[in-house]
């Protein structure tokens, strides 16, 4: 949205530059992907008024929500399968570093959901951390839109990391140079 600036008259007698319209952000989408419940997924849409405060809200909003309910809690491994114990029994490949298992072989379980992942060694089960940031993918951000929330981000008192840089992906984000937010959680 544009919304005139009023201002000075310039000297018409010069050369000069005038700025008329400063350009207000009126709406935002973003999109939250969780890779162990689909249902968990969800397409936010907001109108209206200060945009880039609000957005701001709505992320941290969404990233207690994810932190609290989900990523803090640790389910318990559910009871296998006979199929998952075959697999478990017939597979020598450690699902995490995808090496061949020669001692103490583990089962490895996603802690989010209580299903079991494979067999594991020891030592990949343990590193096997969960990371303690949700990263949120700008498109276009490094080009212009950054302007138009970045005040916001500064304000908040928060600890937030902006990272700038190239995302190393086989896809179209490594040309955009797009912005990746990631927030920490301890
Ligand atoms: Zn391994």
């Amino acid at each position: 949205m544009l919304e005139p600036i009023y201002g000075s008259e310039p000297d018409p007698s010069k050369l000069y530059s005038l700025k008329c319209y400063a350009h207000e952000p009126y709406s935002f989408a973003y999109y939250i992907k969780c890779s162990f419940d689909d249902n968990l997924s969800k397409l936010q849409i907001y109108r209206g008024e200060n945009v880039a405060s609000i957005f701001i809200q709505k992320l941290e909003e969404e990233m207690i929500w994810m932190y609290s309910d989900y990523l803090s809690k640790v389910v318990e491994m559910m009871p296998l399968t006979d199929e998952q114990k075959r697999h478990f029994e017939e597979t020598s490949i450690c699902h995490i570093c995808e090496k061949l298992i020669e001692h103490e072989k583990v089962f490895d379980h996603n802690h989010q959901t209580g299903a079991y992942r494979g067999p594991a060694h020891m030592t990949c089960n343990l590193n096997y951390k969960e990371p303690k940031y949700i990263p949120v993918v700008l498109h276009n951000l490094s080009n212009y839109d950054s302007h138009l929330f970045v005040k916001s981000l500064a304000l908040n008192k928060e600890e937030l990391n902006v990272i700038a840089q190239k995302l190393s992906m086989p896809n179209n984000f490594a040309k955009r140079k797009d912005f990746l937010v990631m927030k920490n959680l301890n």
